[in-house]
């Protein structure tokens, strides 16, 4: 056992927190009864439950009332073993897949540039072909470069399209300028707002599931700090 900070009995103030490791044996369930042993941390405080933490990096923690024991708490924690075990594989699991995970190559200033320049060009003459069939009006038409949204329309009709739209198929496009459009009509996502966006784009479902596959990875790709 190692002792970071030593509890004593003289101390007249009990310390607010006490850290060090206990190695306790744990027997894997599984295959001969194979004892693993290992570094538990221990957290004393004022607390008055004992909980156990697997923590993203695997350590293993316990957070303790000062008044347990060593022992109790390494009986609790032998009790605890099929499901430290367990959860020491998920988060194994867990850590394996995000090492996995390719890096999405981030894009330049100068590209989102480009996208809001191309997103200019487009997304009007969009707007100005869908807002009839929508049946409504609609004020300013901005084009951002936000990390949350993909479009947006304010009370007075001012609509916000996001420049990495340009990114996505044309069918994603469209969806995107009925979806804000739509919201002249109906300011929520009631049933009659998604019967509104199904009136002009039956087929809209596939480009909101578009987005929900890939969307986040494309938000991912923008450059860090990027107002304009
Ligand atoms: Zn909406």
């Amino acid at each position: 056992m190692t002792i970071l900070i030593a509890v004593t009995l003289d101390d007249i103030l009990p310390p607010a927190i006490a850290i060090y490791t206990l190695k306790i044996e744990l027997k894997e369930a599984v295959q001969m009864e194979q004892i693993k042993q290992r570094d538990i941390q221990i957290i004393r405080s004022n607390r008055k439950s004992i909980a156990i933490e697997i923590q993203p990096d695997l350590r293993i923690i316990v957070r303790a009332p000062f008044l347990m024991t060593d022992l109790e708490i390494k009986k609790f924690v032998a009790q605890k073993e099929g499901w430290i075990e367990k959860h020491l594989k998920l988060m194994k699991m867990k850590k394996e897949k995000l090492e996995m995970q390719p890096k999405v190559p981030k894009m330049t200033m100068e590209d989102i540039r480009a996208l809001a320049e191309e997103a200019l060009k487009i997304i009007p003459g969009r707007v100005v072909y869908f807002a009839p069939l929508v049946g409504v009006t609609y004020g300013r038409i901005t084009i951002r470069n936000q990390r949350t949204r993909w479009g947006s329309c304010s009370g007075r009709g001012n609509l916000n399209f996001n420049c990495l739209l340009m990114k996505t198929p044309p069918e994603v496009i469209d969806y995107v300028i009925v979806h804000e459009l739509c919201h002249r009509k109906e300011m929520n996502h009631s049933r009659q707002f998604w019967a509104e966006v199904e009136k002009v784009l039956p087929d809209y479902k596939k480009s909101r599931q578009w987005l929900k596959e890939n969307g986040r990875e494309l938000i991912m790709s923008m450059p860090e700090k990027t107002e304009f």
